[in-house]
């Protein structure tokens, strides 16, 4: 047994159903789990671990819902720098099919931390490529010395140039290699008990490089296995383009009529969407992982987040892979989620409410746990797991804003997280990841970017 308990925040924010935020508030956690959340006066006096949290902002973790760490090899890449998304894929998959179980290995780290740097306490990762014999198990062994809870997918692509998809054969695989290593990959990691720290969804790549074939047949095997599924869809008009001519289906009766709509399903973007198209998601329960920078980078478009929330469709946030980015910082993302959704009701876009601060960091926090199906996390409430993170209000960013620090988290210049705790345990104190060498790291990282771009 062992406790922590963390006081005198400057203001705890709590996420719970009634969205309290405790001035001068704390927590007491038993064993990673929250016990009690209240005024410091009221919480135990003692404990194995005292975060004295004054002057702080305390929040609970990040939850990112769209992530490709292998990106983080491939950021900012000249020929991909200015391209839509099915020319910015045809420059990349190239090198992408340079990619070997090192190079995972080394960008599944990198992005984790620069994710829980952020404030991200756990992180979902779409990785759809499997060249020179990457698995799933090097994304595990790369996850492990960062201390985030980690969901991996056994992502998939099927549907190469010859079959009328657009990537090359180099990075598709055969259907039953896939659904065999995928069965593989749940049974060896899968792990969905409380408190769980890694997860593995299903997760086929989009409807452009996948056949028909595999995405039901994923859909009977996460089913079979009690995992989620995950895509792409409705990311672009080229997108909506494609699925309208190939199978004469808009993309969500494209996704229903395979099994792809329920509960255990997200998408990640989800932004050429119409109204019913909203409420057949919502009377299923699917969510979106919303991916605001991405879409901007790409000039995708604006998903619908005010409609998909009115609509009680679970919103997350997602970084999406660091080539169309190109950071992991979930903080930021959430300052670009609350931006963008003002720009979506500006005069000649759209109408409605712009977004507020704090709707972003919901979308980010509870929002994300919902996309991940966890009751577990993404609120600092007794029973919920003792993942959060600081920020330092004494920082210049803040200053000027001692009326509200909650607010200014999102509004304010995006920093760094002083500290960041998982179930209890403490993964980055004072700016420093316990045990990770960040420069040995990022030298290791830049020498496997060079190796991949050649
Ligand atoms: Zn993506």
């Amino acid at each position: 047994m062992t406790t922590l308990l963390v006081k005198n925040a400057h203001v705890l924010v709590t996420m719970d159903d009634g969205r309290r935020e405790i001035p001068g508030g704390g927590l007491f956690a038993r064993d990673g789990a929250i016990e009690q959340v209240g005024p410091s006066e009221d919480l135990p006096s003692q404990a194995d671990r005292v975060v004295d949290a004054s002057g702080l902002l305390v929040l609970p973790g990040l939850v990112n819902t769209h992530h490709h760490f292998y990106q983080t090899l491939t950021r900012a890449v000249p020929g991909a720098q200015d391209a839509p998304l099915f020319d910015w894929l045809r420059c990349l998959y190239p090198i992408w099919a340079n990619l070997d179980p090192d190079s995972v290995r080394v960008a599944t780290t990198l992005a984790l931390l620069e994710l829980a740097k952020s404030g991200c306490t756990t992180a979902f990762d779409h990785q759809y490529l499997w060249p020179n014999g990457s698995r799933v198990d090097d994304q595990v062994e790369g996850a492990a010395p960062v201390g985030i809870r980690f969901h991996a997918s056994r992502g998939s692509m099927s549907l190469s140039e010859k079959d009328g998809g657009l990537p090359p054969d180099s990075v598709v695989q055969g259907h039953d290699t896939i659904i065999e290593d995928t069965a593989r990959v749940i049974d060896a990691f899968h792990d969905p008990s409380p408190g769980s720290m890694l997860q593995i969804a299903v997760s086929p790549c989009s409807p452009f490089t996948v056949t028909e074939e595999l995405m039901r047949d994923s859909a009977s095997l996460a089913r079979e296995r009690g995992v989620r599924l995950h895509t792409h869809l409705a990311e672009t008009k080229d997108e909506e383009r494609f699925t309208l001519e190939r199978f004469e289906k808009r993309p969500v009766d494209y996704a229903a009529d395979l099994g792809w709509l329920g509960a255990d399903v997200w998408f990640a973007h989800a932004v050429f969407v119409a109204n019913d198209e909203i409420s057949r998601m919502a009377d299923a329960g699917t969510g979106v992982a919303h991916c605001p920078t991405s879409n901007m980078r790409l000039a995708s478009g604006i998903a619908p987040v005010a409609a998909y929330r009115a609509a009680r469709v679970p919103v997350g946030l997602g970084v999406d892979g660091s080539a169309s980015n190109d950071s992991s910082n979930l903080l930021a993302e959430a300052r670009q989620a609350m931006l963008l959704g003002r720009l979506a009701v500006a005069p000649g876009i759209g109408e409605g409410e712009p977004m507020p601060a704090r709707t972003a960091l919901e979308i980010a926090t509870r929002g994300g746990a919902e996309v991940l199906g966890r009751s577990d996390i993404g609120a600092l409430e007794s029973g919920r797991m003792a993942d959060f993170f600081t920020l330092d209000l004494a920082r210049v960013e803040f200053s000027g804003t001692i009326h509200d620090p909650v607010a200014a988290a999102v509004m304010c210049s995006t920093v760094p997280a002083r500290d960041v705790f998982v179930g209890g345990e403490v993964v980055i104190e004072e700016y420093h990841h316990r045990s990770i060498d960040e420069g040995a790291l990022v030298e290791n990282h830049n020498r496997a970017a060079s190796a991949l771009l050649g």
